[in-house]
């Protein structure tokens, strides 16, 4: 099986003519990587894709788009299949009640305190079973994105459980601290045969076989790609952005998520502005899981009001080339996050050689090595003057800030590229298939 329109879309222009006439072959859907990463890594993923050819695997999340999951596997499967793997993609479906739900029980695991509620959690299983029917009986692998399809598993017949491997694949930053969460969570992920998380530092002692597999970008993603001046600035126009050259941009990219730390950015830019120029741009949209969205952007609008200089923006989705435009065209890139699965954000705008300023959580010190490709600071109230004086210190420095910048980019190229994350998805498959799996 092979998506031809996937994967012209994946690797841009180069691969765009074989979309007329016939699907390029898994070498020639790689090769424009070979610039970041070099031909001998492409050569090993070929070799590696050999092996695999043929094995089914399905990927089931619960958003199409919107978030870091939807990222990642829009890039990620067109490859897997033109390295010859069958692979599909399904989304579940839920009600608007099933969402808010799930996202409770994503905030609860990443250590809100809270417990579920009864009702809550019988349309949680009632979704789960509804959707099952999309799971091939067919497929090896089974990757299970989070914790909104997790359930499924459990209505499967048992001859197939015993064919079939079962992932799961954790991008929250959990809290195994919270024993009311884990109690529903952890029987439920014991079930399957492996479990990856993304950082080892957020990786729980479970009986399940743990793998760390730290997320990934695509470079030649609407999202990622080098964008011309003339892109660039046209998107700052259509959205009242200033100059970036007369008034630094500071900008946090991200779904308006209580975990974000939007309101210490805030507070953070209203210090600096006290004796420098710039200006904030929040800007984010929402994925159809997550419906959190409306009440924090309303909040955020209320918080903004009257402060000069603040650009606070709800993007419809399908934006990606909006968000790859104001990371360019940034100066300063801030995530002050205070859990963070892994923050694929971060990744974008180090992959955008800006100087980026994170929580010092979950996923993103994997990313930034303080002081040294970007800054980490305290997550929560404590961090505000951290934040301001490491802006106020790269908009005086802006030698330092391009050296941190370039830094940062060389991070990504070296440790966050998607073809780093197809060989540790690819080598998981394979681990699974042979039964090399260690539980702890
Ligand atoms: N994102 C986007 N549009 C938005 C908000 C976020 O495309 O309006 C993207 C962002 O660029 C990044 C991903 O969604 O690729 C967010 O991933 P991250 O790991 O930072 O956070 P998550 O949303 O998964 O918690």
């Amino acid at each position: 099986m092979f998506h031809k329109m996937a994967v012209s879309k994946t690797t841009g222009a180069k691969v765009k003519s074989h979309f007329i006439e016939e699907a390029p072959s898994a070498k020639e859907g790689l090769a424009a990587y070979a610039q970041f990463v070099g031909e001998q890594k492409i050569e090993e993923l070929l070799k590696l894709g050999e092996e695999l050819r043929g094995t089914k695997v399905q990927q089931v999340n619960s958003a199409r788009v919107g978030g870091g999951v939807a990222e990642m596997l829009q890039s990620l499967i067109p490859l897997e299949q033109a390295l010859g793997l069958d692979v599909k993609w399904d989304v579940i479906k839920g009600d608007y009640n099933f969402f808010v739900f799930t996202k409770t029980l994503h905030n609860f695991l990443q250590g809100k305190p809270g417990a579920l509620d009864i009702l809550g959690s019988k349309m949680y299983w009632d979704t789960n079973r509804a959707n099952y029917k999309m799971i091939d009986h067919q497929a090896d692998v089974i990757f299970i994105h989070d914790p909104q399809p997790a359930g499924m598993i459990t209505y499967l017949p048992p001859e197939v459980r015993e064919r079939q491997k079962w992932i799961w694949r954790c991008h929250v930053q959990l809290d195994t601290a919270l024993c009311l969460m884990m109690d529903f969570i952890r029987p439920l992920i014991e079930l399957y045969d492996a479990a990856v998380f993304s950082s080892r530092l957020c990786t729980p002692r479970w009986h399940i076989a743990p793998f760390v597999v730290l997320p990934y970008i695509d470079p030649f993603s609407d999202k990622n790609r080098r964008l011309t001046d003339r892109e660039v600035k046209a998107v700052l126009k259509k959205f009242g952005i200033e100059d970036p050259s007369k008034k630094p941009l500071i900008t946090l990219v991200s779904r308006f998520d209580p975990f974000k730390g939007h309101v210490y950015a805030i507070e953070a830019f209203k210090e600096v502005r006290k004796n420098l120029p710039c200006q904030l741009l929040l800007i984010g949209g929402t994925a159809s899981d997550d419906p959190e969205n409306v009440a924090i952007f309303e909040e955020l609008t209320e918080k903004v009001k009257g402060i000069p200089d603040i650009h606070l923006i709800n993007l419809p989705p399908y934006n990606h080339l909006d968000v790859n435009a104001v990371q360019w065209a940034s100066t300063i890139i801030l995530q002050p996050s205070v859990k963070e699965g892994f923050g694929l954000a971060v990744t974008e705008g180090m992959w955008k050689g800006k100087p980026v300023i994170g929580g010092n959580v979950g996923g993103i010190p994997s990313q930034i090595a303080d002081g040294y490709n970007g800054f980490l600071i305290t997550p929560g109230e404590k961090g505000i003057p951290e934040m301001a004086d490491r802006i106020t210190h790269l908009l005086l420095h802006p030698t330092l800030a391009g050296v941190i910048g370039s830094r940062a980019r060389e991070t990504v190229r070296e440790r966050f590229l998607i073809t780093r994350g197809l060989w540790d998805e690819l080598m998981l498959i394979k681990s699974v298939m042979k039964n090399h799996l260690y539980r702890l």
